[in-house]
C-alpha cells in the first residue's frame, strides 16, 4: 500500500451560509490523501496516469474552493469527483476541507424569556469523506479498481447492448475487472 498526500494546503474562501462568510471570507485549509499501488495499469497503458502529480491536485483544490457554496461537503464531493476524472489509479481517496475560525452562534434564554445569541469561538470547523474504489469481480473474483459511476475506466469500452444486457442478467450492474470485460468487447 502507498499513500500520497498533499496536505495543509491554504486557501482563501466564500464558503458557508452565513452572509459574512459569503462577503468577507475564511481562512481554509485542504488535505487529499491518495491510497495507491494495485498492480495498476491494466486497465490502461499509460504509466502516466498512475503518477499522482501534486500540481494537478492543487489545480483541482484551487478551482473548486474558489467556487462558493453553502456546505463544505459539497465542496469536499466535488474535489473527490474532479480526483476521479484525472487520476484512474487510486485505490481510494480522502478528502477533508477545514474552515478556520468558523463562525459559531449559541443561543441562551434569559430571565425575561427571550432568547440572546451567543458569539463562541472554535479552531476550525471540517468535513472530510473518503471513497474505496476497489471492488471485487464478480465473475473472476479479482480485486480491481471501479469507479461506480461516470468516471470509471470501463465507460470507454464499447460493448454491444445485447451483451451488456446479458452481463447485467449474470453479473448485475457493478462493472467486470478489465481481463473478464475484454471478453465482451465489441
Ligand atoms: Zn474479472
Ligand atoms: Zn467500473
Amino acid at each position: 500500500m502507498a499513500l500520497i498526500a498533499l496536505e495543509g494546503m491554504k486557501f482563501y474562501a466564500f464558503h458557508g451560509v452565513y452572509e459574512a462568510e459569503r462577503v468577507l471570507g475564511n481562512d481554509y485549509t485542504v488535505d487529499v490523501i491518495v491510497e495507491t499501488g494495485i498492480a495498476a495499469a491494466s486497465a490502461s497503458d499509460s504509466l502516466n496516469d498512475a503518477i499522482i502529480n501534486y500540481e494537478t491536485v492543487f489545480q483541482i483544490c484551487l478551482v473548486e474552493m474558489s467556487k462558493p457554496r453553502n456546505l463544505l461537503e459539497a465542496v469536499v464531493g466535488s474535489i473527490i469527483r474532479n480526483m476521479k476524472v484525472q487520476f484512474p489509479f487510486m485505490k481510494s481517496v480522502r478528502v477533508r476541507v477545514r474552515k478556520l475560525n468558523p463562525p459559531v452562534y449559541g443561543r441562551l434564554m434569559q430571565e425575561s424569556r427571550t432568547a440572546h445569541a451567543v458569539p463562541g469561538q472554535a479552531e476550525s470547523a471540517w468535513v472530510e469523506d473518503e471513497v474505496s474504489l476497489v471492488s471485487k469481480c464478480p465473475r473472476c473474483k479479482v480485486d480491481f479498481l471501479c469507479y461506480k459511476d461516470d468516471t470509471c475506466w470501463c465507460k470507454t469500452i464499447s460493448i454491444h447492448p445485447a451483451t451488456l444486457e446479458n452481463l447485467k442478467r449474470q453479473f448485475g450492474t457493478s462493472c467486470l475487472c478489465s481481463d473478464c470485460m475484454k471478453l465482451y468487447k465489441g
